[in-house]
């Protein structure tokens, strides 16, 4: 049986990566996801790639006319929203020192902001449809301590994680489940850039950190968007009706060690 037939998604950031990883396998299930995405191009090739069930929307998580438009296209295609991914985030790498104001405002606009406008908007949604929903954050084992050269990024996965709380202990009362998976050190694009930075401060060989931090996790090796797809389903379908204002490490580890 497909966990989330009938079930209309929207993930923010889903044009590639993690996200995009999500709607396949959403869409697998039964779903039919919006990939909401800040770069439309790449949005509209993802959505036309998966095929059946995906469909492209423009978003800007930082923008509120923006997530007011990608909601109202998800009601007028779909009828209304039953899960929403706030998957959408940057990263920025920098010693104290360093860091600038608009480094700062830009992070927070995008990973805390961006979350909770979201959330914000989605929730009225699905309470003017008298639809019960499901809302998963993503945060990061950055968000349950400092690093070193990460202090902004971290921050943000911080604050994504006690929203997660706020918003699921108040969201409840309307049968929305607000839950966050809070995942290690996620191979893909995204680890090609933050290598990069790190090469840059930390004056290493391009592809030294990512293969430190792999050798480090104690399951072996840096995650996939796919040991991720395991606990994204479970959060958004219905074995996890009674599960709220929690976050959850996929990490192989990682965390602890
Ligand atoms: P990614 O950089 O590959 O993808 C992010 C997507 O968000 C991109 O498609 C980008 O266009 C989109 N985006 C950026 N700004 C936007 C905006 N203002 N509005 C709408 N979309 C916007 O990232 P990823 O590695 O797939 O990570 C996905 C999520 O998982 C993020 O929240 C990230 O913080 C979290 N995470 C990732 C890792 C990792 O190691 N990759 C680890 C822990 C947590």
């Amino acid at each position: 049986m497909k966990r989330l037939e009938g079930k209309s998604a929207l993930i923010t950031g889903s044009a590639r990566g993690i996200g995009r990883t999500f709607a396949e396998a959403y869409v697998r299930e039964g779903a039919t996801v919006a990939i909401a995405d800040i770069d439309v191009e790449r949005a509209e090739k993802t959505a036309a790639e998966i095929g059946d069930g995906a469909y492209a929307v423009a978003l800007d998580v930082t923008d509120q006319a923006s997530i007011d438009a990608a909601i109202s296209a998800v009601e007028a295609r779909c009828g209304g929203l039953d899960i929403l991914v706030n998957n959408a985030a940057i990263f920025d790498l920098a010693p104290i020192v360093d860091i600038t104001r608009e480094s700062f405002d830009r992070v927070f606009r995008i990973n805390v902001s961006g979350t909770l406008f979201m959330m914000q908007a989605a929730a009225r949604s699905m309470i003017a449809q008298d639809r019960p929903g499901r809302i998963i954050n993503m945060a990061s084992q950055a968000g349950r301590r400092g690093e070193a050269l990460v202090a902004v990024y971290c921050a943000s996965k911080a604050a994504v994680i006690s929203l997660t709380q706020s918003a699921g202990l108040n969201l409840i009362r309307h049968r929305i489940n607000v839950n966050a998976i809070a995942p290690g050190v996620v191979d893909g694009e995204h680890w090609d850039g933050v290598d990069a930075l790190f090469a840059q401060y930390e004056n290493r060989p391009r592809g030294e950190k990512k293969r430190l931090v792999g050798a480090e996790v104690p399951f072996g090796r840096m995650g996939t968007a796919e040991d991720l797809v395991g606990m994204a389903i479970f959060l958004a379908g219905p074995e996890s009706e009674y599960v709220v204002a929690q976050t959850y490490n996929v990490d192989g580890g990682n965390w602890m060690s």
